[in-house]
């Protein structure tokens, strides 16, 4: 098949487009580099079947392809909050260009959404029929509400258009090419551990998330865009929960690092636990995540320490 995967040169997408085109499809691959890099992809730029394609996907466009996987949209808060409008017309503008090309070329198209649709949760775990707890004009808005009406575009051009669509949320994910300078929380504590420097723990470290490997994530993406009957949304993430000051932790001691935790200010309206209830995922999808944290943070850890 040939694919399109916007946001291609990112974390999550660099890893997609290298297992596509190990699958034997061609792979368009997009992406404006806000937070993406051709670092992450530059292995597969000799590759035939590979097309890399700079463009921002608030504007239209036009591609003969038999999938989409819409994942143009800066996902970590540094990022996201450093230009909210632009953000906010990623996820909205982004959905209406690419169902429009979806419904144009009668491509199935995969939306991915987030754990943020259910925001700072009154139910735990969240399972997929939480309407969430999302405050509309806070700081984290911008990205939270744009996947929300992200969904309900692609709801819409279902029903109304017949179109094709697939919508996962995605909960907490790392791995590999996630950029150093990202600020998620992954990311942030290997890179202080790795150079000794204070981590920055914000709050009492006491607010709870899931993470998810990077691999079982792509897995579960390619299992959404090949059962045939179910749209979703379904949540993909490892429901293994962690404190802030575990994850810290477990970093000090795969890496042997002498920093010492630095508490700084909970930023506004962070959410206070989340963990996915995964039961619609391993009935629809078959599919439950295999990576174990303690395993990820070794392969992360090395990807971080020969690129620092
Ligand atoms: P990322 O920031 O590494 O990747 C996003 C990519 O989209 C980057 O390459 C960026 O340059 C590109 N991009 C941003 N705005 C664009 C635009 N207007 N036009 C074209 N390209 C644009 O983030 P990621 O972690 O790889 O996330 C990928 C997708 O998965 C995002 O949609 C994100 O919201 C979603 N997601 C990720 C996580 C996670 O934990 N990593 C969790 C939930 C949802
Ligand atoms: N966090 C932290 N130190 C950091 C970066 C993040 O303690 O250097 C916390 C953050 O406040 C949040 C959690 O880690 O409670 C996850 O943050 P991240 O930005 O990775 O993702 P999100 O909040 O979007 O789940």
């Amino acid at each position: 098949m040939k694919i399109l995967v916007t946001g291609g040169a990112g974390f999550i997408g660099s890893h997609l487009c290298k297992q596509l085109l190990n699958e034997g499809h061609e792979v368009l691959c997009l992406d404006n580099y806000f937070t993406g890099s051709k670092g992450n992809i530059v292995h597969l730029m000799d590759h035939p079947y590979f097309e890399l394609i700079r463009h921002d996907i608030t504007a239209p466009y036009f591609a003969e392809v038999d999938q989409i996987y819409n994942l143009a949209c800066p996902a970590s808060p540094v990022h996201y909050q450093y230009n909210p409008i632009k953000t906010i017309k990623t996820s909205v503008m982004g959905a209406i260009n690419t169902l429009g090309l979806a419904k144009r070329v009668k491509a199935r198209i995969l939306q991915a959404s987030t754990s943020e649709v259910y925001g700072d949760p009154s139910v735990h775990p969240q399972p997929e029929s939480y309407w969430g707890n999302v405050n509309p004009i806070g700081i984290r808005s911008c990205y939270d509400e744009g996947k929300r009406c992200a969904e309900t575009l692609f709801m819409d051009y279902h029903h109304q258009n017949n179109v094709d669509i697939r919508i996962i949320r995605i909960f907490n994910t790392y791995g590999p090419n996630m950029n150093p300078n990202d600020g998620r929380v992954v990311s942030n504590f290997i890179v202080q551990a790795l150079q000794n420097k204070p981590i920055t723990i914000f709050g009492e470290g006491l607010q709870t998330r899931s993470f998810q490997y990077v691999d079982d994530l792509v897995a579960g993406m390619k299992n959404m865009m090949s059962v045939d009957g179910f749209v979703g949304p379904v949540n993909l993430g490892n429901p293994d929960e962690f404190t802030m000051l575990e994850l810290a932790q477990n970093i000090i001691d795969i890496t042997n690092s002498s920093s010492k935790l630095e508490f700084l200010p909970l930023p506004q309206d962070d959410p206070q636990q989340r963990k996915p209830d995964i039961s619609l995922a391993k009935e629809k999808l078959k599919w439950e995540p295999k990576v174990p944290l303690s395993e990820g943070l070794v392969k992360t850890i090395d990807y971080f320490d020969k690129i620092l």
